[in-house]
């Protein structure tokens, strides 16, 4: 029996302003180099200044991570020479980071999974390499924009604790507001470590993968790399210590270089800033921005409102889902009618229109009078539905389509004039339904149906009609 032992290095850029160190736009897809300055390109004899906000939000995640939280965090240069890095070392945190020793929980079938976190700190980015042919260009904007790592220890044994906890760390980051999450674009990058030894052993010989821009990867590399280490270890070879790179065209882990050891960065304290010593006041800051997280309000969300999983995991994917559904309850709809509109219909269109709730034409009083019209009985279901789409076709009122289309519910008296109408034409069917078949029935309802454009109510419908044929019979 072996063993897998796998450990996330997670890194987010902060959707702050400007830069870490200096003023510049921190901004993706700007025309190239920019957004630069003399910091940022290390010219010589300038001088880096922090940019307070990155710092509260580093310790914000650190905090939602429920780490230690440092007293006072200090910078250290990580020195290595790439084209991408104008400085030739990148300021980072090696002796005192943000935030130390803390875990985030994990739902993996059904069950939570608590995961340590090693360390939380906060460094600068690099710029960007473009090949293009056989020349390579570089782009700056990047370098200097503010880079959080969250480092896991190695407690996940499968590709797929990977993946769940790369997406409940995302979901984490995005309701927190300090990342958005865009793993495409590189917002979040991921890289893995994992070894593999006989089970009880402990950790066998690590092996770090990169490149791996998509929590499917993860999962796929991590799957791959296991069954390569567990083949070597049967075969009686030794896996060597090494960083590989997931090859996305061909499915396959592949060797890049031995591994480097931190000595090889000689890290030494920044000597051109202070360490960060926060006060009471920015702690309350950080408290203050924390939120009910994720998979903490998808478990209120199954006790409280009793909906299903398949809903509240819909509802709990992004923030504004979530505050949508509970501003909706709070206005009196109820929680089984939201919960089952928005993850079933309301989800469909937000698909079909590739939008998400917060900036669909479906606002909080469209959807809550649509509810209460559904609830009132003015509307039945199958309208409703319509309705909803032509909210997001029109983006108008639910009233005032419903006004335009002439979608209003019949009144008793209205279904009962249309219903002795369809009794009188179809003295055939009205006969068979009076010998107690139930076939004619259906056709009965389907001519009200189309003769009142399904304004009728099809409960409503069916009732009326067989008092109306019963009540023929005396
Ligand atoms: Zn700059």
């Amino acid at each position: 029996m072996y063993q897998a032992y796998i450990g996330l290095e997670i890194h987010i850029q902060l959707l702050t302003k400007s830069k870490v160190f200096c003023s510049c736009r921190a901004q993706f897809g700007d025309e190239p180099n920019t957004n630069v300055c003399p910091v940022c390109m290390g010219y010589p004899g300038v001088l880096p200044a922090l940019n307070e906000e990155a710092v509260r939000m580093g310790y914000v995640v650190a905090r939602a991570l429920n780490c230690t939280l440092s007293r006072r965090t200090v910078f250290a240069r990580k020195n290595y020479f790439y084209p991408d890095m104008p400085k030739n070392y990148q300021i980072s945190q090696y002796d005192d980071p943000i935030g130390r020793d803390g875990y985030i929980d994990i739902e993996i079938g059904g069950r939570i999974k608590r995961v340590r976190v090693h360390e939380v700190h906060l460094e600068e980015d690099a710029g960007k390499m473009i090949h293009v042919g056989d020349a390579s260009l570089c782009d700056d904007n990047r370098a200097g924009t503010p880079l959080l790592e969250i480092v896991t220890e190695p407690d996940m044994e499968s590709g797929e604790e990977a993946e769940a906890l790369i997406q409940e760390f995302r979901r984490m980051v995005r309701y927190l507001g300090v990342c958005d999450g865009n793993m495409e674009e590189g917002s979040l990058r991921c890289d893995a470590n994992v070894s593999v030894n006989e089970a009880g052993k402990g950790l066998g010989t690590k092996v770090e993968i990169k490149n791996l821009n998509s929590s499917r990867f993860v999962r796929l590399a991590l799957d791959h790399e296991i069954e390569r280490q567990k083949a070597l270890l049967e075969e009686g070879r030794q896996v060597v210590q090494e960083t590989r790179l997931w090859n996305e065209n061909r499915d396959v882990t592949e060797s890049m270089r031995t591994k480097e050891s931190a000595h090889d960065y000689r890290y030494f304290p920044e000597p051109d800033l202070p360490p960060f010593v926060p006060d009471e006041a920015f702690f309350a800051q950080v408290e203050a921005s924390l939120v009910e997280l994720p998979l903490a309000r998808k478990q209120r969300f199954l006790s409280d409102y009793g909906i299903s999983v398949q809903q509240a995991d819909f509802l709990i994917e992004e923030k504004a889902r979530a505050d949508f559904f509970e501003e909706a309850v709070r206005r009196g709809v109820a929680p089984s009618t939201a919960a089952a509109w928005l993850a079933g219909d309301v989800a469909k269109l937000l698909n079909r229109y590739r939008v998400e709730l917060d900036a669909s034409p479906l606002t909080m009083d469209r959807f809550v009078l649509l509810m209460e019209l559904l609830q009132k009985g003015e509307i039945h279901g199958r309208i409703a539905k319509q309705v909803l789409s032509a909210v997001f076709e029109e983006d108008k009122d639910p009233s005032r389509i419903i006004e335009e289309k002439g979608w209003r519910q019949l009144s008793e008296e209205e279904l009962v004039k249309v219903v002795d109408e369809v009794i009188t034409a179809h003295p055939k069917a009205v006969e068979q339904v009076k010998g107690g078949e139930e076939k004619p029935v259906g056709f009965l309802m389907g001519q009200v149906m189309a003769r009142t454009a399904g304004r009728a109510h099809p409960e409503k419908t069916r009732e009326v009609l067989l008092s109306r044929i019963r009540g023929g019979e005396g």
